[in-house]
């Protein structure tokens, strides 16, 4: 079993979206630097998608601009189709992520696409990333389970990844969108679609709507993924999806898998510390539970 796991960090994205009062592009970079300062080399930074829809990510050209590229670092820009692709290659974004929906109700509602052109056009999107000499990958959203329709069958799922994996992407990711799925669908899909991807690496993204997201993430873990998306705080949404809530935590995930004997490269203490930040700027409590209950065991100063 992998004894080290990637994070992506998706908080300035994922987690911000969905919010309605707009973070200044200013404090949006200062949530990036601390993410990096901790140690995330994989960042998705904004999403290059239309305004009117989405306001909170109205700055993405200026997010991107505030945070200087440097050695190691990916920034990701999360884009729907070619004209976001465009606006994001425009910047100087390392990564493009593209988003394929796994039923036609949620792609239409999401992204305006019914899902076989969700399929097409994340395929596009990864040809022009990699034509202006940049990564793509792409997600496969609402893999587990749709707000709309429900039940999602996983040979659709497999049958869009064997599709994207035609476009090499650069990875391939399974998203539990809506927070809905449990570890045996985990294990079972991510089988399922290793299965057919050959040497693409496989993420996962999943949301903790049912408080199923770090076992998910776990389970994840064993059948083989090797990046999975989180966010500092637990922060998150989706606009276009009833009732999803926060991503899994950052600071949980890391404590989990460091327990576990899973190197993530990233600090504790200092993704503890980032998300206490969060929480001062959103003003409100954060899913998050290691920034309430603390590391174990505790560190030797904080001991009574
Ligand atoms: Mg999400």
């Amino acid at each position: 079993m992998t004894k080290r796991i990637e994070i992506v960090e998706v908080g300035p994205r994922d987690g911000l979206q969905n919010e309605p009062e707009i973070i200044s592009t200013e404090n949006k970079i200062a949530l990036i630097e601390r993410a990096i300062a901790l140690g995330v080399r994989r960042i998705e930074v904004a999403s290059f998608v239309n305004p009117k829809r989405v306001p909170q990510m109205a700055d993405a050209e200026g997010v991107v601009a505030g945070v200087a590229p440097r050695a190691g670092l990916t920034r990701i820009g999360l884009v729907l189709n070619q004209r976001g692709a465009e606006r994001a290659i425009a910047t100087g974004v390392e990564e493009l992520g593209a988003v394929a929906v796994a039923t036609d109700t949620f792609s239409i509602r999401n992204q305006g696409q019914s899902s076989d052109e969700s399929v097409g056009v994340a395929a596009e999107i990864v040809a022009m990333a990699k034509s202006a000499g940049r990564s793509g990958q792409v997600t496969i959203s609402a893999a587990f389970g749709c707000p709309f329709e429900g039940e999602v069958d996983p040979a659709r799922v497999v049958a869009m990844a064997a599709r994207l994996a035609e476009a090499r992407p650069r990875e391939i990711a399974l998203a539990d969108t809506i927070g809905c799925g449990v570890p045996a669908q985990v294990t079972d899909l991510v089988r399922r679609v290793r299965a057919v991807i050959g040497d693409i690496p496989l993420r996962a993204h999943f949301h903790n709507t049912r408080n199923t997201g770090l076992a998910n993430a776990w389970a994840a873990v064993e059948a083989g993924v090797v990046t999975l998306d989180s966010s500092l705080g637990g922060l998150g949404g989706c606009p276009f999806a009833p009732k999803a809530t926060g991503n899994i935590p950052t600071e949980d995930l890391v404590y989990l898998l460091a327990r576990s004997g899973v190197e993530t490269g990233l600090d504790l203490g200092g993704a503890i510390d980032a998300g206490q930040w969060l929480t001062g700027l959103m003003g409100r409590q954060l899913p998050a539970m290691l920034s309430r209950a603390g590391p174990f065991p505790a560190p030797v100063a904080a001991r009574a």
